[in-house]
């Protein structure tokens, strides 16, 4: 296999996803601009629907194959927010955790250096690499305790 010097700074999903051999299809494209385009959190059927607006043929199993194989390739991370479904991020946008409230659904962001004692507390006692880039942890915020 051979890598393609582009010598382009800053490249985006699309590229990356070419020169790792994937074929860039109108769905593809879409389901990445609709997480890249999204502010926030995105779930799979706000993915869905934004990707059937302009081809309203396509099937939510492109959909899912799509975010399976974007997440295989690290360019997107998912948490589940307790919602009983999963919401997407670009990778890049991954770097915080979620503090959720189960009583009262309050979602409260944490920056991603506040797990970084856990993390080095399991690689030296577990001999464990965890991938703490997204979490969600749920409980009870402030309001919620009385
Ligand atoms: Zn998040
Ligand atoms: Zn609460």
């Amino acid at each position: 296999m051979t890598t393609k010097a582009t010598g382009k700074q800053g490249k985006g999903a699309e590229e990356r996803l070419q020169e790792l051999g994937y074929r860039l299809t109108p769905q593809r494209s879409m389901v990445l601009s609709a997480i890249e385009g999204s502010p926030d959190h995105i779930s799979t059927e706000e993915i869905y629907e934004q990707v059937k607006a302009k081809y309203p043929n396509v099937n939510i199993s492109t959909v899912y194959r799509t975010l399976e194989l974007l997440r295989e390739l690290g360019m997107v991370t998912q948490t589940d927010l307790g919602e009983g479904r999963v919401r997407y991020h670009p990778a890049e946008r991954g770097h915080h955790h979620h503090l959720i409230c189960s009583r009262c659904g309050r979602i409260f962001e944490l920056d991603e250096s506040l797990l970084y004692p856990l993390k080095e507390a399991l690689l030296r006692e577990y001999g464990f690499m965890a991938d703490l880039r997204h979490l969600a942890i749920f409980g009870r915020c402030r309001d919620c305790q009385g």
